[in-house]
This record gives structure tokens, sequence and C-alpha cells, in this order.
């Protein structure tokens, strides 16, 4: 699964015992709904230049429990019934159940390899223009893109992203621009936010999550950055499901970003960058394994996942009995024979493009190293 088996840094660590352990009565009391004023203030102050609009705490920024419910929040807050929404695949699995249970209408546009043999990059695989021009009409409210992606670890391009900026702004909607994995960004790639393009900030919901900066998947805690006419709605919607975040949690994260903010100019001893660095040399030996053992990696650009393709091996797969796609039997055996677990990414398609992934498995490497290695011995003992 997506999460370190490591800690998260020292000093997120002990902001957190700082706030169970304060004198502060209030830090184990109820907090603002639309996010604890020291956290909101931090964002801010973090998102104000990445974005380009001077943001203002209350009313651009909201938080909720991760960016699960970031996203829940802005797919019932502002898709009403009816409407329609692209979604382009591979996506976060969530995408697609949460745009049902509003109500909407999702149409799918995959990212297609260029290239299939050997190594290959998150690079190789791209969007038609044409193709998604035509999942728009005048119905569509909202585009929902995943950048570094999940599960493939693209990372788009500048003008990717402005073609994407330019059907948004053509067929005037918005866009809901899932970015967990904003620091996790590799080689000479950039991260760019979608928001931050000409024109976009009116019409994008950027979201993060305290999770996957700091390493603290299990402290939940996401959020949304955008212009008050999409946070409003956000916010009513946090507001009446769940009303506020834990506040020890949302003051030891604000905590922790005001520590990383005053470090990003010493790229070496601020996290959002030390940890890219971290985990390019863990994603170059899996990729190594991989290749050791015929089967061919994606590199990804960006997250911390990597697609691996399974297309080649002869390995017969036992008839587990079920109709699933055979990433899923593959993986099921591979966990339960092998003792190796990873995703299959057939469950990030439609079910109409489950084909694109079905000869993939999905594997993190946000773990130690020898972790890693142990995963290797396994590969090189059976393949
Ligand atoms: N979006 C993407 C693309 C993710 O991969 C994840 C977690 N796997 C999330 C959102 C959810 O993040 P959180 O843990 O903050 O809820």
């Amino acid at each position: 699964m997506g999460f370190p088996d490591f800690k998260p840094p020292q000093h997120v660590i002990d902001e957190m015992m700082a706030a169970v352990a304060s004198d502060n009565h209030l830090m184990h009391q109820y907090t603002r709904s639309s996010g604890h004023p020291r956290l909101v203030s931090a964002l801010s102050r973090l998102y104000s230049p990445l974005i380009g609009q001077q943001l203002d705490p209350n009313k651009n920024v909201t938080v909720s429990v991760g960016a699960y419910g970031v996203l829940f929040c802005a797919v019932q807050g502002l898709i009403n019934p009816g409407d329609e929404v692209v979604i382009i695949e591979p996506f976060f699995d969530c995408y697609e159940p949460m745009v049902k249970v509003a109500g909407g209408i999702a149409h799918y546009c995959p990212l297609r390899p260029t290239k299939t043999e050997g190594v290959t990059s998150s690079k190789d695989w791209i969007l038609d223009p044409k193709e998604l021009e035509s999942k728009f009409n005048q119905n569509t409210k909202a585009l929902i893109v995943n950048n570094p992606n999940n599960p493939l670890g693209k990372v788009f391009s500048r003008d990717e992203l402005l073609m994407m900026a330019d059907l948004c702004k053509k067929y005037d909607t918005i866009c809901l621009s899932d970015e967990v994995y904003e620091w996790m960004v590799y080689d000479d790639n950039k991260h760019i936010k979608i928001a931050s393009l000409p024109g976009m900030f009116e019409r994008t919901v950027t979201m993060g999550s305290a999770g996957k900066t700091l390493s603290a998947t299990g402290w939940k805690l996401g959020w949304g950055i955008g212009p008050e006419h999409l946070i409003a709605p956000m916010q009513v919607l946090h507001q009446n499901c769940t009303y506020n975040c834990p506040t020890p949690v949302q003051e030891a994260v604000a905590g922790a970003l005001e520590f990383e903010i005053d470090q990003m100019d010493q790229p070496d001893k601020c996290y959002f960058f030390s940890l890219a660095k971290e985990l390019q040399p863990k994603r170059d030996k899996l990729a190594k394994i991989c290749q050791e053992v015929g089967l061919s990696p994606v590199v990804p650009e960006g997250g911390y996942f990597m697609m691996v393709s399974t297309g080649n091996l002869k390995t017969d797969l036992p008839d587990d009995g079920t109709d699933d796609p055979r990433d899923f039997k593959f993986v099921r055996w591979m966990t339960t024979k092998l003792k190796l677990a990873a995703i299959p990414p057939s469950a990030f398609y439609h079910q109409e493009h489950k084909h694109l992934g079905e000869n993939y498995v999905r594997f993190c490497f946000i773990k130690k190293d020898e972790t890693i290695e142990a995963a290797g011995d396994i590969l090189k003992k059976w393949f």
C-alpha cells in the first residue's frame, strides 16, 4: 500500500507530542470547522507563492479528513446530479464512486503508452488531445486530474497542462487537481500546478495531503486550495459531515509545515525536497530489480508507485475461479503464494478500459531499502 515503512521526520513527531502535551486545554477541544487557524495560515503561506495568488487563509483554504475527505467535499459540494465529469485514466480509484454518489456522469480518457517494450517512462504515456476533447460537452462540470499520477507516476508537462486548461476554459468547467504527491518529483521533472496557469485559479481546487507530504498517512489530514466560490461549498460539506478535523493533528501539521517553509531555501534541510532525494534511489533500485527478473518497469517521473509490465511472463496463473481481470489474479497469486503484495492497476480504470491495466502490477517504493531488497529476493527466486 501507499505508505512508508519508516517514521516521519523527528520534528514532525515532536510537533505532535508538543501539541498533545501543551498546557493549552484548547488543544483537546473542537477547533474551527474549515481548518485550525494556525494550519490554514501556514497553508496560505505555503501555497500563495506556489499558485501565484495571495490566498486568504479563511476563504481560499479548507481542510478535511485526508485528501480523501477533501475530494469527497469537492465532488459532493460541486457536482450536481446529471453533471458530467471527465476523469483521466488511470485514476485514483475513489474518483469514480465519488462522482456516482454525487449523481454525476463520468467520462474517462486514458493516458496511452507510446512505447511498451523494455524499460519505459511514465513520460511515454500521453493523452490524445482530440480524444480528451471528445469527452467534453456543454454539460461538463469538472475535469479530475491527478498530478503526479497514482499509479503511473506521470508528471504532466506544462504543454499537457495548458492543453487541459484550454479545454476547461473552452467548456467552462472546473478542475479538481489532486496533487498529493506534489513534492515527490524526480530527475529534472518539475511539478507545475494547473492552478498557476493563466485563467485557471478561478476554476481550480488544488488538493494536498499532510499524510503524503510528511510521511504520516495515518494522520489523515488534507487540504483544498482555491477561489472562494469553489471552497465555500466544500466548507459547508465538511461542516455538516465531519465538522472539524482533530485539533492536535492540525496543530502539529501547522508546526511541521511552518518548519519546512522556513527551510525551503535550503533544499537539503527541507523535507519537501529531501524526501524526493531519498526516494529516487529507491525508485531506481526497484526498477533495476524488475529488469533483472524480466519484468518491464514504467519508471515514474513522480509519486512513489511504479507500474511494472507482467505481460511477458510465462508463469501460468492458477485458475482462481473468478472472472477478475488478469492483474487481480496475478496479484492474488503473488500475495498468497509468493508473499509479495502489490496492487492490480485495472482497479484504476473504468470497466471498459480495464484491459489497459491488466498486464501490469503497481509496486510501492516508499519502503526501507531492505524491504525493497527482500521483495527483490522473492522476485529473483520466482522469475
Ligand atoms: N489522492 C491520491 C492520488 C492518493 O494516492 C491518495 C492516497 N493513496 C489520496 C488522494 C488520499 O490521501 P489521504 O491519505 O490524505 O486521504
